[in-house]
């Protein structure tokens, strides 16, 4: 038995070109989980699975590079030839508001049908598709969490978007695969408040004692290999770089 994780998306703040924004695909033996689903991670998901086969999302926080594709989704989903059991989503307070916005008065209920949202808190387990799904408040501008997923005794972590905080490296400790966001690298002098930097990416990784590192959510016009220099400056394991379409056996 093994799970399967798919790189979808890993542009930081916009799809840069010919990528997508955050979307990670977790197959194992009892069921799918995507995290996040930012533009165009849902055209990457439908190489992999059909719109009907995703059992449940989980999305670490209301800025559009993390859920805009849902819409996409749930298009699909509500048209499927035959009739669909809604979709699980974990998501922050009041998503469902959130997420309804957009959508005219009159397609408003029925877009609420095609949703089953369950709201996050802070440290909770869940048994989602057959995985762990365990959830830790994050450091970012709004409310935020990253993910700590377990399954088939490998685990894996998403920071999602944060600043550096114990609870992101409390989360990761001892995983096999921390996936960090580092939005900035070393070719900016200051950082913007609520990311992490490439540095502090790798600074994660050593205090979580994480077993590998892979380096995602990079600002389009900065370099990710830089960001991938910068993380292994401090970090003596495994770094990598997200590429959409990158497959890892856990
Ligand atoms: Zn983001």
């Amino acid at each position: 038995l093994t799970v399967e994780l798919t790189v979808l998306g890993t542009s930081g703040g916009y799809a840069g070109p010919g990528k997508a924004c955050s979307g990670y695909l977790l197959r194992g033996a009892a069921g799918t989980l995507m995290l996040d689903i930012g533009p165009g991670s849902l055209a990457n998901m439908l190489k992999y699975i059909g719109a009907d086969d995703l059992g449940a999302l989980s999305i670490t926080h209301m800025h559009y590079d993390h859920y805009v594709d849902i819409y996409g989704l749930l298009t699909a989903r509500r048209f499927w030839e035959s009739p669909l059991p809604p979709l699980r989503v974990y998501a922050p307070s009041g998503a469902e508001e959130f997420l309804s916005r957009v959508i005219s008065e009159r397609s408003r209920k029925e877009f609420s049908a095609c949703l089953e949202i369950t709201e996050h808190e802070p440290w909770s387990e869940r048994e989602v598709e057959g995985f762990k799904l365990i959830t830790a408040p994050s450091r970012h501008v709004v409310e935020s969490y990253s993910f700590r997923i377990e399954a088939e005794g490998k685990s894996v972590c998403y920071s999602g978007d944060t600043d550096i905080c114990d609870e992101l490296i409390e989360l990761a400790e001892g995983v096999d695969l921390l996936i960090c966001e580092s939005t900035f690298t070393s070719e900016v002098s200051e950082k913007e408040k609520g990311h992490l930097s490439g540095i502090e990416a790798g600074e994660v990784a050593v205090r979580a004692r994480a077993g590998s590192l892979m380096i995602t959510h990079v600002w389009p016009t900065l370099s990710g290999e830089r960001a991938v220099e910068d993380a292994g400056s401090g970090y003596r394991g495994p770094v990598m770089l997200a590429r959409e379409g990158m497959v890892i056996e856990l």
